[in-house]
């Protein structure tokens, strides 16, 4: 039967972008359905204004810092709607650059709300397309509890889009985007409180990771509260909002930011016309080479919520263009050493196995630690500390894992992902000649194990 596309792809966000254009590139048919915002989460709402936001907070810091270094500057104003606006510009130029190179590789672009009408037939603004494959590449939406009150609460969806800085902010979460936020607001002023259920946020990440930033974040005036969890949320006449926790507390704020995880986009989608099949967290189920329990339809990115990082849904894409159109080029998507960073201020960098899951694993582990004073604080009166971690294999001399936090700890940790994922020994780390002065270099120049 000849279809009106080869490949009908639902999302057009970091995932299904990639796939589409590369499909096109390998001379397929294409067509792609948006029905928000072209780039999708990452651009839109995501990684790039969240960086932005982020690089507008660390100046508070620049400013302080400046003064041991002889600058005078009269104290410093901050204007949050001329941040929002030129956040907001930058995004319509991106978004722009999405439209065209989509075009560009000779994609149909379809712009609306598509819905799968049976495994080979999308329908999208009153029109119906049939094609070979389908791919759901809809992405994830934030998630929050439905406690009493609820509908106070914000997201990050709306974050982004705040005509005022509020005066008091409580963050609700432990991981990426709560400590993400939090130091956006608080870097803005904002008095800042994030509440956590658990014992210490970031779950999954290196132990002396989370207490290291705990500790910096404390010095740096935020109000962190674990253990805590909120009960409800009123309005109150002044518009102010009454938090009460569950063991009675009560708190207030002018505005309740939730951050506590994302579920899989699949609303009116049409699955229930497919045999797609769900995992029992309610994402879809693939198998290694991202094909559902719907033989035409594919699956991947944050909806199969196994990876939930742009760059992973950009291999993804690559590897689901590839071996539908390019079979011969086809390689799995390899999700061990997977380098990620907590746009926190300041950064977590990471990658490989935490110091826990390397002992659990079996591996005979060597430990080795460095925290220190960044030379660039030396003429300031900022106590900010530093923390690199090697975590080594003792048997194999290879590194395992590698841990910072600390200013630009995103950027060292691609590095450092390259020498791991090309299976770096400590041997190789030492006798790396070190970039001087750097904070990097204390990557290669530990030499003393802290622990065994
Ligand atoms: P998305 O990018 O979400 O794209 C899905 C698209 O599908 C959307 O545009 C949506 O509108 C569209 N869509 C949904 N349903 C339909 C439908 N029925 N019809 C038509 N279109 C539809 N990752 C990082 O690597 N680094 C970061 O710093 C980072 N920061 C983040 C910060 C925040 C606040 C958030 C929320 C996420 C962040 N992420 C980050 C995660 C990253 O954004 C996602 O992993 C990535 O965007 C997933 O890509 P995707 O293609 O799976 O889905
Ligand atoms: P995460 O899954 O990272 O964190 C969710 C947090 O919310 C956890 O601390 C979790 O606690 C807590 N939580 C979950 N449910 C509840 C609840 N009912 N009540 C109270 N707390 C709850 O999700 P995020 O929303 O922060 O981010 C989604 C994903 O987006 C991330 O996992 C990441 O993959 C991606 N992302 C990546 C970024 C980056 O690369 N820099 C930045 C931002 C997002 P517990 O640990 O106890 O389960």
């Amino acid at each position: 039967m000849a279809y009106d596309f080869d490949l009908y792809v639902i999302g057009a966000g970091s995932g299904g972008v990639r796939a589409a254009r590369f499909a096109a590139g390998f001379g397929a048919k294409v067509a792609v359905a948006e029905s928000r915002y072209l780039g999708g989460t990452c651009v839109n709402v995501g990684c790039v204004p969240k960086k932005l936001l982020v690089y507008g907070a660390h100046f508070a810091e620049d400013f302080e810092q400046a003064s041991g270094f002889g600058w005078n500057l009269d104290e410093a104003q901050f204007d949050w709607p001329t941040l929002i606006a030129n956040k907001d510009r930058e995004i319509n130029r991106l978004n722009g650059i999405y439209r065209n190179l989509l075009v560009n590789s000779g994609v149909t672009l379809h712009e609306g709300h598509a819905r799968i009408v049976d495994p080979h037939q999308v329908e999208i603004n009153g029109e119906r397309f049939t094609a070979k494959n389908i791919l759901i590449a809809t992405g994830g939406w934030p998630q929050i509890p439905e406690i009493p009150g609820h509908e106070h609460a914000i997201s990050s969806n709306q974050a982004f889009f705040l005509k005022q800085l509020p005066k008091r902010v409580l963050v609700v979460g432990g991981g990426y985007i709560a400590v993400e936020f939090a130091g956006i607001f608080h870097g803005l002023g904002a008095e800042t409180t994030l509440l956590y259920r658990g014992e210490l946020f970031l779950r999954g990440f290196d132990t002396s990771v989370r207490k290291h930033l705990q500790e910096e974040l404390t010095k740096r005036g935020m109000d962190l509260q674990f253990n805590a969890d909120i009960e409800r949320i009123d309005k109150q006449a002044d518009g102010s909002l009454k938090v009460t926790l569950k063991d009675g507390r009560q708190l207030e704020a002018d505005c309740v930011f939730y951050a506590t995880g994302r579920r899989p986009m699949l609303d009116n989608l049409g699955l229930e016309n497919t045999g797609v099949k769900l995992d029992r967290k309610g994402f879809v189920e693939v198998d290694e080479q991202y094909q559902t329990a719907e033989p035409s339809i594919l699956a991947l990115g944050d909806v199969i919520g196994r990876v939930q990082l742009t760059p992973v849904a950009l291999a993804e894409g690559m590897a689901v263009a590839r071996r539908l159109f390019k079979p011969e080029q086809y390689r799995p998507v390899d999700y061990k050493m997977i380098p990620t960073a907590v746009f926190s201020l300041p950064n977590i960098g990471t990658v490989g196995l935490t110091e826990e899951e390397a002992r659990e694993a079996g591996h005979d582990v060597q430990i080795f630690e460095s925290r220190f004073r960044p030379m660039k604080l030396t003429l300031t009166e900022c106590q900010e500390r530093t923390l690199m971690k090697l975590v080594v294999d003792a048997r194999t001399d290879k590194v395992l894992g590698c841990h910072m936090v600390g200013p630009d700890a995103g950027e060292i940790v691609q590095g450092l992902a390259i020498a791991l994922k090309a299976g770096a020994t400590k041997r190789d780390f030492d006798e790396t000649i070190g970039v001087h002065p750097t904070a990097a270099e204390e990557f290669v120049t530990m030499r003393t194990p802290v622990a065994g």
